[in-house]
């Protein structure tokens, strides 16, 4: 296992950004990765998992304690049955099953990260969340010390949220199962609007996978949503803010608010969650408050493709990034009574 002391830890992250920790530990087979983190707790040290870096705000002091880098690797594909250690890389897993023609993870196409990570926020993009398609988690729990395979039904998931993400210190993930679905080359039903509308079919229609994956990997570079190191634009973790799911009476407060700032005929995007709640569209939020694309004159700075996501222009320090995020939280809930929630973790920081 290869071990590093006051190793930087912004080059293994997507924004560049963070201290250094105060040793570094890299793990490509899974018992690698059990003995690190029993070892760590055993000596009570502060442990960060650390996949692809693409969800992870650190702080400009860095981590002090043991930060475990996962590289295992593992594509085992038999049938409609795909298992992923939690190394590999995410999008070129979607590639591969698109190669062989199975359906259900196409449209998570360009997310960057590890397979692991996915479960953590429950990854979902253009109409697909993983939560559809994973049957089992394998993960070593730190509470009872053992390797443990969780089901579906017990992973609680929901809108970028899991089970993992309630308990950050819990769980491990070695391996993630899915089941994908063999519809004769054939996407799974198109259930995002943007998508279907991009391809000329109706909602709901199937593709063929390979132009659903195509399609979405367009579409989300001109988001830039597609990692491209020379472009800032990407230096993110994606969207920086969830979008806000409101219940009856807040968002009834939310459109009396809206109406009166921005005339009676507005009508803010609105996605029934079938709970009574309602939800509604963090990007449409900061655009109405007044931070539009590129918004910022700092190092930290709107992408200029896309009102969601905060970016690091080169230069910028974690600080400058929070300092960019609380700007937005305040201004949208000063205009709308709203309170944006941050997507990625943070760590030793908060907004
Ligand atoms: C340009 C861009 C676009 C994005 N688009 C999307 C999108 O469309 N949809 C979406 O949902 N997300 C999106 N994201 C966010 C991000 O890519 C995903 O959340 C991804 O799953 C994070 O994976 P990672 O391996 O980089 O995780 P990291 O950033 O390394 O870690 C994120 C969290 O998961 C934990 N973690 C990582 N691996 C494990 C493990 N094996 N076991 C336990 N905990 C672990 C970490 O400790 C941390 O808390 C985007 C990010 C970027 C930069």
């Amino acid at each position: 296992m290869q071990e590093l002391h006051d190793a930087p830890l912004a080059p293994l992250t997507t924004f560049r950004l963070g201290g250094p920790a105060t040793r570094l530990l890299t793990a490509t087979t899974d018992a690698e990765v059990v003995a690190a983190v029993r070892e760590a707790d055993a000596s009570g040290t502060p442990l960060l998992i650390i996949g692809g870096g693409s969800n992870l705000v650190i702080g400009d002091k860095g981590f002090d304690g043991t930060a475990l880098r996962i590289a295992t690797e593992g594509f085992t594909l038999s049938g409609t049955s795909l298992e992923l250690a939690a190394g590999e890389t995410w999008t070129d897993a979607v590639a591969r099953t698109v190669e062989a023609g199975l359906a259900g993870i196409e449209c998570l196409a360009g997310i960057p990260g590890s397979a692991g990570a996915t479960p953590i926020q429950n990854v979902g993009a253009y109409g697909q969340e993983v939560s559809s398609t994973i049957t089992e988690v394998v993960a070593y729990d730190r509470h009872t010390r053992e390797t443990v395979t969780i089901p579906n039904a017990e992973c609680s998931f929901s809108y970028r949220h899991s089970r993992f993400k309630a308990e950050p210190d819990r769980f491990v993930v070695l391996r993630v199962r899915f089941a994908l679905e063999e519809a004769g080359g054939l996407s799974a039903p198109l259930a995002y609007p943007e998508t279907a509308r991009a391809m000329g079919v109706e909602q709901g229609e199937r593709v063929p996978a390979s132009a659903a994956r195509e399609t979405v990997l367009k579409l989300r570079a001109g988001k830039g949503m597609v990692l491209d190191p020379e472009d800032h634009d990407t230096w993110s973790a994606g969207s920086f803010f969830t979008n806000p799911i409101l219940d009856a009476a807040a968002y009834g407060d939310f459109l009396a608010r809206v109406r009166e700032r921005l005339g009676p005929d507005v009508a803010p995007p609105a996605f029934p969650t079938g709970d009574g709640r309602t939800k509604t569209s963090a990007a449409w939020l900061i655009d109405r408050a007044g931070f539009t694309k590129g918004y910022g004159d700092g190092p930290a700075r709107i992408s200029t493709k896309h009102t969601l996501a905060l970016t690091n222009r080169g230069g910028a320090t974690t600080e400058d990034l929070l300092a960019l995020a609380r700007e937005v939280v305040a201004g949208v809930h000063a205009a709308f009574g709203v309170t944006l929630v941050n997507e990625p973790v943070t760590v030793g920081v908060s907004l």
